[in-house]
């Protein structure tokens, strides 16, 4: 399965683009979480790495800040573009660390060459995948809507297989990114700590 063709797209991004203005408009209209307010475009700047020739909208995440003064409460919205705070986009993270669970080594190589992610980076990501991905609240709460569809084994090649199939790559590719959005925000990255009486700790927020 070729998942990697449409990342050499300049349409596929903007594409996603596209979807990251319909998640942000339904922010807006539910408007301030703590306050009711209006809220405001607050965007930040962003400068991705990954794919050469981003569409300018690259250059920032659309966020919001409530205009009600004394509040002015940040919302960002979940994306299909950007993964956190990460640097990488969120389609290279699950492309090149997909890749990496596959047989072909070599077409890695090139991937890594060509979205220029060292290998201590990579590395980072598999524990991702491996460690805490099945461990956020997102998670916990999402597999039970794709299980039993499939056994879920190895994060994230199995997560290709189940949104990308031949001749739909870009629905594919926008339903996956959909779907993993709420992990693009604080929240949805929350990890449940258990301490070791199995008692749960404190809530702990981690990047990747
Ligand atoms: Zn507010």
């Amino acid at each position: 399965m070729m998942y990697h063709k449409l990342l050499f797209d300049a349409t596929f991004w903007a594409f996603l683009f596209t979807i990251d203005q319909d998640l942000a408009e339904a922010s807006r209209a539910e408007q301030c979480p703590s306050c009711g307010g209006h809220l405001h475009c607050a965007n930040y700047p962003r400068k991705p790495r990954g794919p050469r020739d981003l569409p300018d909208e690259y250059r920032f995440r659309l966020s919001f800040c409530c205009a009600r003064d004394g509040c002015r409460k940040r919302v960002t919205p979940p994306s299909v573009r950007f993964l956190g705070r990460k640097v990488y986009l969120g389609a290279v993270v699950i492309l090149v660390s997909a890749m990496r669970q596959g047989p072909t080594p070599r077409r890695v190589r090139e991937l890594t060459e060509l979205f220029d992610v060292d290998r201590r980076t990579i590395s980072r990501w598999r524990d991702f995948w491996n460690e805490q991905f099945p461990t956020t609240r997102f998670w916990k709460v999402a597999r039970a809507r794709l299980v039993p569809v499939f056994e879920i084994v190895d994060f994230p090649r199995s997560l290709l297989a189940a949104f990308i199939h031949a001749g739909d790559d870009r629905d594919g590719w926008g339903k996956l990114l959909r779907f993993l959005s709420p992990i693009t925000t604080t929240k949805g990255l929350e990890i449940k700590v258990s301490d070791d009486r199995g008692q749960p700790a404190e809530d702990a927020r981690r990047g990747f």
